[in-house]
């Protein structure tokens, strides 16, 4: 059985669409570009000529990068248009569906409601940590169930999922769903990445992002990390010249030794930075519980979820609440500079807070 008989049939047989051909050296007057520049354009290639149909040569550099051969990568704007992608050439609108475990990223959700697929939810165990159900996600997997979302370390919870409850998931829907793994924030965990499950099953697929430990979510650059024949079937999905050139040469620029160093020191910060304020928050009466974090965030069950955003707020720091139930009172809280976190710690540790505490008792 191929991988591929998962996907949408009518996408199987859909002929691609053949962009005009680019040869250096020639005029292109096969695409209706410019041919001047716009004033101020600065890029390498120009912006009067589109992008390359598939920005090869970063896809180059980035399985350089990754050590990860090119015919497995796919480039997407953000690894939320990986998301999109895949829900989009998986799941027939009102046919089949994907299998998400909240409290987790909700552009899972969004996606394939904007396609019409059905979302399957198995929520994680808050009385233990947000812990994954294994048994349960493996016995509500069934044959409308395209798509296994699996986000490691999870946003907002922050913990990394136990290698071998992914593996027990991987080995037993083998043949039957794909297992998404979103390794959005793997750079700031001390747990190793799921990349030689990967290499071993053919139906997992990884999803990375260099919008968070390149310090580049504006460029909107992700990865979709797959089988080639994957790779190939979800190119046709993604229509061509779908990224842009400056963010192809803002990220070759990212991916250059000196950048690369930068960012790994500053993850370093972040990571030292993520425990001190865990410490500290940790101290605080008003925090009844600190989750464990392998991200770039922390989850904090609170007294009141509303008051603490809003003592934070007054002093100019915007944390995060939500509408979810299986959250109530957790405030998810980014790990800044350490001046901003300072800035937070005060707040919520000063005088705002001290009201705070006497509402709460
Ligand atoms: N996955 C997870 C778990 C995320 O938290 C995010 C962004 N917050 C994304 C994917 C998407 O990131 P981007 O599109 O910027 O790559």
């Amino acid at each position: 059985m191929s991988l591929l008989d998962l996907a949408r049939p009518e996408l199987r047989s859909m002929r691609p669409y053949t962009p005009g051909a680019y040869e250096p050296g020639c005029v292109r007057l096969n695409a209706n570009e410019s041919p001047w520049r716009t004033p101020g354009d600065n890029t390498e290639r120009g912006l009067n000529v589109y992008p390359p149909p598939r920005p090869f040569q970063l896809t180059e550099r980035l399985s350089e990068y990754y050590g990860i051969e090119q015919r497995q990568i796919l480039v997407t704007r953000g690894s939320s248009e990986a998301i999109d992608v895949l829900i989009r050439g998986f799941c027939g609108a009102g046919r089949d569906g994907i299998l998400i475990c909240p409290p987790t990223f909700d552009m899972y959700r969004l996606y394939a409601g904007i396609q019409g697929a059905d979302v399957r939810r198995v929520p994680l165990l808050t009385e233990q940590d947000f812990a994954l159900d294994t048994a349960k996600v493996l016995g509500a997997v069934d044959e409308t169930t395209k798509l296994i979302f699996i986000c490691s370390p999870n946003n907002p919870t922050g913990q990394s999922v136990p290698r071998d409850d992914v593996e027990t998931i991987c080995r037993e829907v083998a043949g039957r769903a794909l297992v998404v793994i979103d390794e959005a924030y793997h750079e700031f965990a001390d747990a190793p990445h799921f990349l030689d499950l990967r290499n071993r099953y053919e139906h997992v697929v990884l999803l990375r992002t260099l919008s968070k430990f390149v310090s580049l979510a504006g460029v909107r650059c992700g990865l979709l990390i797959g089988a080639p024949e994957l790779i190939e079937f979800s190119q046709n999905v993604l229509p061509p010249y779908t990224f842009p050139t400056p963010s192809i040469e803002l990220v070759m620029q990212a991916l250059s030794k000196d950048s690369l160093r930068v960012s790994h020191e500053r993850v370093a910060v972040l990571k030292r930075e993520r425990n001190r304020l865990a410490d500290a928050l940790r101290d605080l009466p008003q925090i009844l519980k600190v989750y464990p974090s392998d991200a770039n965030f922390i989850l904090v069950k609170t007294a009141n979820g509303g008051r603490f955003r809003e003592t934070a707020r007054r002093a100019g720091v915007l944390v995060r609440t939500f509408d979810d139930l299986l959250l109530t009172n957790c405030v998810r809280i980014t790990v800044g500079r350490p001046e901003d976190n300072d800035r937070l710690l005060q707040a919520v540790s000063g005088a705002g807070a001290s009201t705070e505490r006497a509402a709460d008792a």
